[in-house]
């Protein structure tokens, strides 16, 4: 077997190896760090889990050694599709060059360009990138591609997902031909092989096997449940959902939550919270500092529940998972491969549970294809029951206008202060499991790490408003939840910097703007009612032939 002191890595990046505990290389890393090193292009076949980041950053470190960073010209570049993951990829790298003296910078949104900007002044070795803000900085005039001697691409099949290909073939027009490129996918799609085919020369090609998707340490469960309204899935998939996560109890130490939606993640964390859940959303409508704040708060183990989309928690590592739960069933079957190998991770024993609907059904049959295997089928938690109002029509308010946007004070004011329709329905009935329950079933309550898991009196919730009023835009703008993953599959994982190759630049510009102007709808509008101005009153006749 391969050992790391094989491999003619800097001494100085052995050093930081055996700091980090590793003893063997993974195979990814045996197969592709040899002809990096040597200068050959690499092409890696492999996923996340497979310790594919130190297989590109270990013999860059190596190959950097020698030589000085110069004023705004890097010397190497690896680009990312999302923010988390360079952020991660910029985490590696000070783990594995903390013995050396080479300096990275990290350009993703959320951060200021004036901090970035002072760091590529200076010059950097290492630039992590995302492809939108890279090309930002550098139509900015504030970069220079011609110094890159070693140009890496991680996860080139999510950069298709998500639409930044043409944004890829560009950086790579804008490094020199003779660069170093190492290139790594999950899987070799025609458009990414056609990128390889132009863009690498004579790459040693390395593929590890797929991450078994059965592996022993993931106990899988598909929990299947028929609603019994269609217009009210959402909502009886979150009562399974308390249900299975209080059947659970303390095993479920915290738990990575997918949706296939944004705008569902917001709901499921807004009512796991609700009923008392330690949870928060992670996707890529959030700006950086908060989603830095919640990974942070996961990975040290203050916060219990993360409820995701797969563009946000794609790539994160995360060791100690026990429970992952698709509140959705992913619509691309690949997306379930990744979600369920959150957890189980480093020989450690997760649990991945799948909740479904009949609606699914086209969905689990591609998983079950993809995956080889049927997915466990398990009963419902014991005593588990819809309660009233999951089998009612959701309550008429929610059918308000919708055109007069959220809720106004004045509407707020006028609302009798006692639960009233749904509201007085849900507030006792979604309860009632909870406060039914014995208190064994309940996760033990540990000090720090969760909130009490019982939900607050319905007197005191101002609850069910704010999360079935996200439920009410949420129906508004993109269709009910579970049946709108449907009509439009791909729409929310993939929604998070799809469209133009530029978009996610675009997007993380805006996030940025927004820091320096007041955002559009925040702004102060002159509404019409009382102030219409007086010229727009006046009567205007219009002269035309035909009067
Ligand atoms: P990655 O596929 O790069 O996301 O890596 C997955 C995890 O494996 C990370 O937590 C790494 O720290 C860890 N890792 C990478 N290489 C090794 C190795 N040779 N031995 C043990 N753990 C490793």
């Amino acid at each position: 077997m391969t050992k790391f002191t094989d491999l003619k890595l800097d001494p100085k990046v052995l050093q930081a190896i055996a700091e980090a505990g590793y003893e063997t290389p993974t195979p990814i890393q045996a197969g592709a760090i040899p002809p990096a090193l040597e200068g050959r292009d690499v092409l890696g076949i492999a996923q996340t889990g497979t310790g594919k980041t130190a297989s590109f950053t270990l013999p860059m470190i190596t190959l950097l050694g020698r030589g000085r960073a110069r004023a705004r010209m890097p010397r190497s570049l690896v680009l990312a599709p999302t923010r988390e993951l360079a952020a991660q990829v910029a985490e590696n790298f000070d783990i594995y060059a903390k013995h050396t003296r080479l300096t990275k910078a990290l350009l993703i949104g959320g951060v200021s360009f004036g901090e970035q900007d002072k760091l590529i002044d200076r010059g950097v070795d290492v630039l992590i990138a995302t492809p939108g803000r890279l090309l930002d900085h550098f139509e900015r005039g504030k970069l220079l591609l011609t110094g890159v001697q070693i140009m890496v691409v991680d996860e080139a099949d999510r950069m298709l997902d998500m639409g930044f290909i043409p944004d890829i073939e560009r950086i790579f027009q804008l490094t020199p031909f003779t660069r170093q490129t190492l290139f790594f996918s999950a899987t070799m799609a025609p458009e990414i092989e056609r990128i390889t085919n132009t863009f690498l020369h004579g790459p040693a090609r390395i593929e590890v096997a797929r991450q078994a998707t059965t592996s022993e340490t993931i106990e899988q469960r598909l929990i299947e449940i028929v609603p019994a309204r269609k217009d009210q899935t959402a909502k009886a998939k979150r009562e399974l959902l308390r249900a299975v996560i209080d059947a659970e109890g303390a095993a479920c130490t915290n738990a990575i939550l997918f949706c296939n939606r944004k705008s569902e993640v917001d709901i499921l964390a807004k009512s796991l919270k609700t009923y008392g859940y330690d949870a928060a959303p992670i996707h890529g409508d959030l700006d950086q500092s908060q989603r830095t704040r919640t990974l942070d708060g996961f990975r040290d183990g203050s916060l219990r529940f993360l409820v995701a989309s797969d563009v946000a928690a794609r790539g994160l590592d995360i060791p100690a998972v026990s429970h992952v739960f698709n509140f959705d069933v992913p619509s691309h079957a690949e997306d379930y491969v990744h979600r369920i190998g959150r957890t189980g991770r480093a020989g450690r024993k997760g649990v991945a549970v799948t909740i479904a609907t009949p609606a699914d059904k086209k969905y689990l049959d591609a998983i079950e294809s993809l995956v080889k295997s049927a997915l466990p089928r398990v009963a419902l938690p014991e005593g588990f029951t819809l309660s009233e109002a999951a089998q009612q029509p959701p309550r008429k308010d929610s059918g308000r206008d919708r055109s007069r946007g959220p809720r106004r004070d004045s509407d707020r004011r006028a609302r009798p202060v006692k639960p009233h329709g749904e509201e007085a329905a849900m507030a006792p009935v979604e309860a009632a499991p909870r406060t039914a329950e014995s208190a064994a079933d309940k996760p033990v309550a540990k000090p720090g790490r969760q909130k009490a898991a019982t939900p607050r009196p319905a007197a005191q919730k101002p609850v069910s408003q704010p999360v079935e009023s996200a439920e009410e835009q949420h129906r508004s703008g993109a269709g009910r939840s579970g049946e709108s993953s449907k009509a439009e599959p791909r729409s929310e994982p993939r929604g998070e910097g799809r469209g133009t190759g530029r978009q996610e630049g675009r997007q993380e510009g805006r996030n940025d703007r927004r820091n320096d102007r007041p955002r559009r709808d925040d702004a102060q509008v002159v509404g019409m009612g009382d102030h219409v101005p007086d010229f727009l009153m006046r009567v205007t006749r219009i002269n035309s032939s035909d009067d």
